[in-house]
């Protein structure tokens, strides 16, 4: 690796710094450690499955961005596709051939999408997504699940996973009763009952910012009956589940189509990226040709178009079967291993994500847990307190997982079976000293 043209310092010296001109020293509340405590090390580089911290301690790494990477850290084939977009001009304001080619990949991929709108994250993508959504069915209700994330707007908040709170209630001060006031939340994993005042039910397909719970049978088949009856709008919030579980999205593997798709992470490459996307007619209502308005300066950038285009091409189905199948090997893995060193453990898996909830016994063996199904039952595993410990115990073992217990893991195609194997040797001794204490 070339060395680093950054100036030298500690982790701990960094982020004293970041403390000053950063809120909590970090741009997004989940990569600080305020929910296992210490201090985060500052990431200088990365390289497959690997990141590297200022003070050159190499980490596996779980995080993979939050789903962001999918082929590894600095892979060759996204930094050319950047290098030579950037050598062509960073930002121009009108269209170009990249926003095309990658709108283009996505619905080549996913059965029924036929127009892509792009936008910089997807925050935006869930945001307008629902503003689409209200504005082609004329009605304000919006029905979101409890533990599903869709971004930080204001109307999406409530009941959003890690640190959002409470039923109904606006997840963030700043938000203000008014805007939450149409957004209904309902329990995962149940079909929710709709009336004709409903514009949209947004889902994630598979809730992976509750830690990870899967749908359970004939829950997305439900709701897509259920909005049918009423004539809402269903729209499948895939920023994580995208390009990820495989190419064709929720759709392909569920065989439920909504009406609109959120996408974002994979698709980026690692650069700033979401989108939204439909069938034509719903699509047509948006600005310049419809009457639901939607813009942004950097939408459909040529760096990024260039690096998620460079990922979708060379990811194959291949890979995904390969990936699937190794994760679910690692998967199974680690719940032994875990449970061999004494901790009570849950590892649900689906696709390449990969869950963990962690409860600890007292030094007795440790009995399985059973998987939550909705935010409730996750919220009871994931609030005990015992992932804070494990997180350290493996952070000293060279395995980066995410800083708190509402997330899953990424392996990813740099994750082969030989770092997975150091990361399941790691956990089966973190959990041995977590739990004798
Ligand atoms: C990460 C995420 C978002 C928000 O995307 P940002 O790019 O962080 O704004 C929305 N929905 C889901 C399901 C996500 O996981």
């Amino acid at each position: 690796m070339a060395e680093s043209p950054l100036p030298s310092a500690s982790n701990a010296e960094w982020f004293d710094r970041a403390q000053q001109v950063l809120p909590g020293g970090v741009d997004s509340p989940v990569r600080s450690f305020a929910s296992v405590g210490g201090t985060p090390y500052t990431v200088v580089s990365g390289e497959g499955a690997y990141v590297v911290d200022a003070e050159g301690t190499r980490y596996i790494d779980l995080v993979q961005s939050y789903g962001a990477v999918l082929l590894g850290h600095a892979h060759r084939v996204v930094t050319e596709a950047i290098s030579k977009a950037a050598a062509r001009g960073t930002t121009f304001g009108a269209p170009t051939p990249g926003e095309v080619l990658l709108a283009e990949a996505i619905c080549a991929r996913v059965p029924g999408c036929e127009q892509v709108r792009l936008v910089s994250s997807g925050t935006e993508a869930a945001m307008s997504a629902v503003r689409l959504a209200r504005g082609v069915t004329s009605r304000d209700r919006v029905v979101k699940f409890d533990g599903c994330y869709h971004g930080h707007s204001d109307g999406l908040l409530a009941g959003g996973g890690s640190g959002v709170a409470m039923l109904g209630l606006p997840g963030s001060v700043g938000v203000s009763a008014g805007a939450v006031a149409a957004t209904e939340v309902v329990p995962y994993n149940v079909v929710p009952e709709l009336d004709d005042r409903v514009a949209c039910v947004i889902v994630e397909p598979v809730a992976a910012n509750m830690n990870l719970v899967v749908p359970q049978p004939g829950f997305l088949e439900g709701i897509r009956g259920a909005c049918d009856a009423v004539g809402a709008l269903l729209i499948f919030d895939e920023v994580i589940t995208g390009f990820r579980i495989g190419s064709g999205g929720a759709t392909a593997w569920s065989g439920v189509t909504p009406d609109l798709w959120c996408f974002g992470k994979v698709i980026g490459g690692g650069l700033p990226v979401g989108a939204f996307a439909g069938r034509r007619d719903i699509m047509s209502a948006l600005a310049p040709g419809g009457p639901v308005y939607q813009a942004g300066t950097l939408s459909g950038n040529p760096l990024a178009t260039a690096a998620g285009l460079a990922v979708l091409t060379h990811v194959s189905d291949a890979d995904y079967d390969a990936l699937n199948v190794r994760a679910a090997d690692f998967g199974a893995r680690l719940a032994s291993a875990i449970t061999e060193g004494g901790m009570a453990v849950s590892v649900p898996v689906f696709g390449p994500l990969v869950g963990l909830f962690l409860d600890s016994p007292n030094g007795k063996a440790g009995p399985a847990l059973t998987a939550p199904v909705d935010y409730v039952t996750a919220k009871e595993l994931a609030g005990n307190g015992v992932y804070a410990r494990f997180f350290h115990a493996m952070l000293r073992r060279g395995v980066a997982l995410a800083p708190g217990p509402y997330e899953v893991m990424f392996p990813g195609l740099a994750h082969g079976e030989d770092v997975l194997r150091q990361v399941v040797d790691a956990a089966g001794e973190s959990a041995h000293e977590v739990s004798s204490g």
